[in-house]
């Protein structure tokens, strides 16, 4: 099923983002994780593309075993930055062979080393590309409430924002965020520019301090002084920064469909445990 159908139908969903695994040892361990999180029937699933540790090779994978054997809608990340045009096609072809109606286009991070391919430079031109050769395909692309890192400022970064609507996708995906606040102000700052996509809040419930270590040095993501006492507060006893962290991305999550923020996508790290604690929470709200 389409991403772009299952959110017009204007219920709240509740999404979950997997990653597939670095090496193919750990292949079982991560496929029986996501096929775990897939049974608890969410909305949608995503599978990234050669992030969050894991590899591209079995993204495309990973997504269709969640979509036939729990039948739940997947959607498949792509980048491009680092692919030939060659390269990205083969990826979109597996894709639809696999029956899979959902992919969200992304530049992907510039390596560390400045080599890339020259075919793409932004989202938006696979965007563009996806749409008139794969006009079946619900696009998906990603957005910054607090701006991308190598954006001068968010206005010119909404700007682009809006070149990746206008070449085609159906919805964006935000990256994380840890106060409410700055999406609302980004929601009314992309409305107002004649963005009108549904927006898909991105919630990354952070469990351990090596995590949320890695989240400010890569994305300088803002932490709310409330969000950093429970960090000072529980960062050495694991199993309560584990529960706390559950619980502050619940609240967010609570607080954003109170407003009217209807779509959420939780970064589940691949952990069970934490989307079905979240879903659990939701049961009563979610319907
Ligand atoms: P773009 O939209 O191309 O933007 C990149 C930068 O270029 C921005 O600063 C933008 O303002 C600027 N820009 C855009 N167009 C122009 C233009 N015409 N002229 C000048 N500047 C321009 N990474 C992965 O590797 N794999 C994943 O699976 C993955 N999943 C993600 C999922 C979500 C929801 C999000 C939010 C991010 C994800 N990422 C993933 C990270 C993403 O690849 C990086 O943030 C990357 O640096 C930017 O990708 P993009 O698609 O947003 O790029």
């Amino acid at each position: 099923m389409k991403i772009r159908d299952i959110l017009a139908k204007g219920q709240p969903t509740l999404s979950f983002e997997v990653f597939p695994p670095k090496e193919e040892s750990n292949f079982a361990s991560v496929e029986k994780a996501a096929l775990e999180i897939a049974k608890l029937n969410p909305s949608f699933m995503s599978v990234t593309y050669g992030a969050g540790g894991g590899t591209s090779q079995y993204t495309v994978q990973i997504a269709s075993d969640i979509q036939s054997t729990c039948q739940v809608p997947a959607l498949s990340h792509l980048t491009c930055v680092s692919s030939t045009r060659e390269k990205v096609h083969s990826v979109l072809r597996e894709i639809q062979a696999h029956g899979i109606e959902n992919v969200l286009a992304l530049r992907g991070d510039i390596p560390k080393d400045g080599k890339v391919e020259k075919d793409y430079q932004y989202a938006s031109q696979l965007i563009r590309e996806i749409r008139e050769t794969c006009p079946e395909l619900c696009i998906g692309a990603a957005c910054y409430p607090e701006g991308h890192v190598e954006s001068v400022n968010k206005t010119v970064d909404i700007g682009h924002l809006k070149e990746k609507v206008e070449a085609g996708c159906d919805f964006v995906t935000t990256q994380m965020f840890f106060d409410n606040n700055i999406l609302y102000n980004y929601l009314y700052r992309i409305r107002e520019k004649g963005i009108t996509v549904p927006v898909v809040a991105g919630i990354m419930p952070v469990t351990n301090v090596k995590q949320i270590k890695r989240i400010t040095s890569m994305s300088g993501t803002y932490l709310p002084e409330r969000f950093k006492a429970i960090v000072d507060r529980f960062g050495d006893n694991p199993a309560a920064m584990k529960q706390a962290g559950v619980i502050y991305a619940t609240e967010q999550i609570i607080d954003l469909i109170a407003n009217g923020v209807n779509h959420i996508h939780v970064y589940s790290m691949n952990k069970p445990e934490i989307a079905a604690g979240i879903q659990s929470s939701l049961s009563e709200i979610l319907k």
